[in-house]
């Protein structure tokens, strides 16, 4: 029996997924006097956003369909957002990716009543495994540009994500990592209490 009655369909953005370069990366982008290697830096970040989000794309766009998840879907619904400093201002070269909650069909469902292009609700569990296959195909591909193309060196660290860029001076990160920003902010709050 046909469906004649489409519920309406209340989109909104489900996911935030955030890919966020090495520190020591979007360091040297912060600071290096040389901005047509920094570009570089960059350049490779955007090249890892690309791999990763076709990746989601590929494997992760999944809609529940007559109440059965289906890779009926043409495409994720993003919006995606590049930052290059955190909101401490510190440099971070980072991009957000928000998901929709709704696909569009790829093809008319006539037995159901639905036109291609028909949102119907996206498949979390599925977008969420591929998101965590996407996140270290974007730092792979982020440093094996690097690596290939322009010469960089990274090894292995206990701090996250795992790998560093070699050939930062050492003053640079310890200047400008996310928990001396966070100290720093620490410690003018301390201030801000003692003057009350
Ligand atoms: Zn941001």
């Amino acid at each position: 029996m046909p469906v004649t009655w489409l519920p309406p369909v209340h989109e909104r953005w489900l996911f935030d997924f955030l890919f966020g370069a090495h520190p020591g990366v979007s360091i040297l982008f912060g600071t290096d006097e040389d901005r047509a290697r920094a570009d570089t830096l960059l350049e490779a970040h955007r090249l890892g956003v690309k791999t990763a989000v076709d990746y989601l794309e590929a494997e992760g766009c999944y809609g529940w369909f007559s109440e059965i998840a289906s890779d009926l879907g043409s495409h994720l619904r993003t919006s995606v957002t590049e930052h290059i400093e955190s909101s401490e201002g510190h440099p971070y070269i980072h991009t957000h990716v928000l998901v929709s909650s709704h696909v569009p069909l790829a093809t008319d469902r006539p037995e159901s009543g639905m036109p291609a292009g028909y949102l119907v609700p996206i498949v979390q569990d599925v977008l969420l495994g591929a998101w965590m296959v996407a996140g270290p195909r974007y730092l792979g591909t982020l440093e094996g540009e690097l690596v290939r193309s322009y010469g960089f060196g990274f090894e292995d660290t206990d701090a996250l994500p795992g790998r560093t860029l070699l050939g930062i001076p050492e003053g640079l990160v310890a200047r400008f990592t996310p928990t001396t920003c966070r100290s720093e902010i620490r410690q003018k709050v301390a201030t801000w209490r003692g003057d009350q």
